[in-house]
């Protein structure tokens, strides 16, 4: 190989590398392996200068210096969108539609609405040529130098892409990313930024392009303007745009209705405190790129687009004081407890405050009035301080050293951010809180017992811990305010009946920390009963699939505690199942040891959850979602097509209920 030949293979081999680690977020070498290769190109390239590529990964780490970012115009321009805030918006926008296009079936891609700083990429034959900033849609500003350091941007494209064409996207901060950088300018003695979006635009706009090269950017791609482009529809405009190397979320669907576009919104208004990066909504595309073009455009933006925004309604009140509420493990939560106020339908008069933290870098004080936000979270949060508002003998938050309930000295373990009561076996609420863990649905699900009766039974002195629960008698609750003859019998029916409860929710229902129900489900299975757990070494611990470390050392303290072992034997005197039982035994194999299957669809001779639990019961995994570490998408009928599609690209296989079958 002469020295181009090896200079082009070694851009090639950390193109590929690049967009497994930032695009697919599958890394397939080292870290440092990937340094090294990279420092023998910048060597190489050093001493041969022409050879010099534009798109050279090399280039990703910055060093170009921008004093005045040039004003260009796009070549397409960009548009902003429309916004809905409900559904007879929606359905509104729809007969809009119908309308103009008369009677057709008009298919909607959904995709979210990510919230951060537009940007237009230009690629000609594969490289990118220009990044450029929305600016007022008609033209923005040139932030090459800056864009070509994030890494999800491919410099060099793949598969068989257009000659030239302009594609838009988001740039943004992930959450974990910017908490990262705050955590090292708080460190470093610096404010910490405010939001991701503002950090991300304001990345942008970097003169050094190193300094941007350090952030951890991001850029998720929407849509592609261009002449003669070949692609029929939105949907379509995802799939190409990702087979090009470009970072587009999967999440996007394909629908048939408003409904269905509803139902995807209501969704992720939801589960999308659960997604690496913050959106503020949906966007709703007619799907077929010939539908779009007879709805064309009004003065700012396509009549075949809309974006639905989240509830994330903001109101002001005042802080009249801040409780601290503890929890089962003796965590410590600040909660604001404000003047009432109306926030999205609901009269708000408490909010999270999180940690003491978070009120240091809010800087919230009792009298202050206050920005309070509810988004997808059920309890509202207080986003900030209304600081013209504040009196002049107003004095700093100084956060508890004590436990409120039971006074004891309160503790801050090392990289933690909450404050603990260590007093676990005499803080009231550490004790009713695990009891009421111990009866909750997911444990033993006890009928009849509810969380106010047992704050009600430990006050009278009637229970200290969950064993005591079984020596109950009717006679003793009878007596209890709202207690009746029939609600007296329940409860102990109710207890008695828990008796039964399968070995890894008795298990889980111990509350043992981090001991959440899968590991749980871990534990019962390899360990298969209470004895062989109580006496397993850390090692022995650490070597079943999934627990580490952390898990391991709260096992192992939870059972040298006497109290606890005590409990345990009472527990099981009481005739508590502390051992799988002979039909869980004989049902488990570890036929699909080292399996990830995807569970998709409705299925004919099974319900999905058993279908899930037959896999685990075999040794299998169950994965929510595809990705190249998929073994298998078992799928049912209605499969979503979004999966589908995933399933291809990657090339997971996909088998049908009855194959599946055939594995066991
Ligand atoms: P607005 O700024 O409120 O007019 O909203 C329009 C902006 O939403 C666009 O310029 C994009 O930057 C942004 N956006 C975020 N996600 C998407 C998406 N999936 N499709 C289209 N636009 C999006
Ligand atoms: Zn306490």
């Amino acid at each position: 190989m002469n020295i181009e030949q090896q200079i082009n293979s070694l851009r090639d081999e950390l193109r590929e590398h690049n967009y497994k680690y930032y695009v697919l977020d599958q890394p397939s070498i080292t870290d440092f392996e990937f340094d090294m290769k990279l420092k023998e190109l910048q060597k190489l390239e050093a001493e041969h200068p022409e050879f010099y590529d534009p798109a050279s990964p090399t280039l990703r780490v910055g060093g170009m210096v921008t004093k005045n970012f040039e004003t260009v115009a796009h070549e397409h321009r960009m548009y902003s969108l429309e916004n809905s805030y409900s559904k007879e918006d929606l359905e509104d926008w729809e007969k809009r539609i119908q309308r103009i296009l008369g009677d057709v079936e008009v298919e909607f891609t959904c995709e979210l609405k990510y919230d951060g700083a537009s940007i237009s990429l230009t690629y000609e034959e594969g490289q990118l040529v220009r990044a450029v900033t929305r600016g007022d849609g008609f033209q923005g500003d040139d932030v090459t130098n800056n864009i070509k350091t994030i890494k999800s941007v491919p410099l060099q494209l793949k598969g068989d892409f257009p000659p030239k064409f302009d594609i838009r996207g988001e740039i943004i901060l992930t959450l974990d990313g910017f908490a990262k950088m705050n955590q090292e300018r708080i460190e470093a003695g610096e404010d910490p930024y405010m939001n991701p979006r503002n950090t991300a635009s304001g990345s942008l706009k970097l003169q050094d392009s190193a300094l941007v090269a350090q952030r951890p950017l991001e850029c998720l791609l929407y849509s592609i303007a261009g002449n003669n482009l070949g692609i029929s529809s939105q949907f379509e405009v995802l799939e190409k745009a990702r087979s090009w190397g470009f970072k587009v979320p999967t999440v996007a669907k394909l629908c048939e209705s408003t409904e269905e576009v509803m139902q995807f919104a209501d969704h992720w208004d939801i589960n999308r405190h659960n997604l690496p990066y913050e959106t503020d909504g949906v966007v709703v595309k007619v799907n077929n790129i010939q539908h779009q073009e007879e709805l064309g455009y009004t003065a700012k933006s396509p009549r075949w687009a809309m974006a639905y925004k989240f509830k994330a309604e903001s109101a002001t009140t005042v802080l009249n004081e801040i409780t601290y509420q503890v929890g089962r493990t003796g965590a410590i939560t600040p909660v604001a407890n404000l003047e009432p106020v109306l926030l999205a339908g609901t009269t708000v008069k408490r909010a999270s405050l999180h940690n003491a933290d978070q009120i240091a870098k809010l800087d919230v004080r009792v009298g202050d009035t206050v920005f309070v936000e509810k988004g997808g979270e059920i309890i509202p949060k207080i986003t900030g301080v209304d600081f013209t508002k504040r009196s002049v003998d107003s004095a700093p938050t100084e956060y508890i050293s004590n436990c409120p309930e039971c006074d004891t000295e309160l503790i801050r373990k090392e990289g933690e951010a909450q404050h603990f009561c260590p007093n676990d076996t005499g803080c009231p609420p550490q004790i009713t809180g695990r009891i009421q863990h111990f009866i909750s649905r997911k444990a033993m699900d006890i009928e009849g017992l509810g969380g106010e009766t047992v704050e009600l039974l430990f006050k009278e002195g009637l229970i200290s811990n969950y064993a005591d629960l079984y020596t109950l008698t009717k006679e003793q609750v009878i007596p209890l305010e709202r207690m009746a003859e029939k609600s007296a019998e329940n409860l102990v029916n109710g207890v008695a009946a828990s008796k039964a409860i399968p070995f890894e929710r008795v298990l889980f229902a111990l509350g043992i920390r981090y001991v959440g129900e899968t590991v749980a489900k871990k534990l019962a299975k390899a360990y298969k009963n209470i004895d062989a757990l109580m006496v397993a070494s850390h090692e022995e611990l650490v070597a079943v699939d999934e627990i580490g470390e952390r898990i391991a050392e709260s096992v192992i303290k939870f059972f040298s505690e006497p109290t606890n072992l005590e409990i345990v034997e009472r527990l099981k005197s009481y005739g508590l199942q502390f051992s799988l039982s002979e039909e869980q035994l004989e049902n488990q194999t570890d036929k699909l040891k080292g399996l990830t299957f995807v569970v998709s669809g409705v299925f004919e001779t099974i319900s999905r959850n058993d279908l899930k639990k037959l896999i685990e019961d075999n040794g299998g995994k169950v994965a929510s979602s595809i990705s190249s570490k998929t073994s298998f998408v078992v799928a049912g009928d209605n499969m979503g097509p979004s999966k589908k599609t995933k399933a291809e690209s990657l090339g997971v296989p996909i088998i049908s209920e009855q194959e599946f079958m055939g594995k066991l």
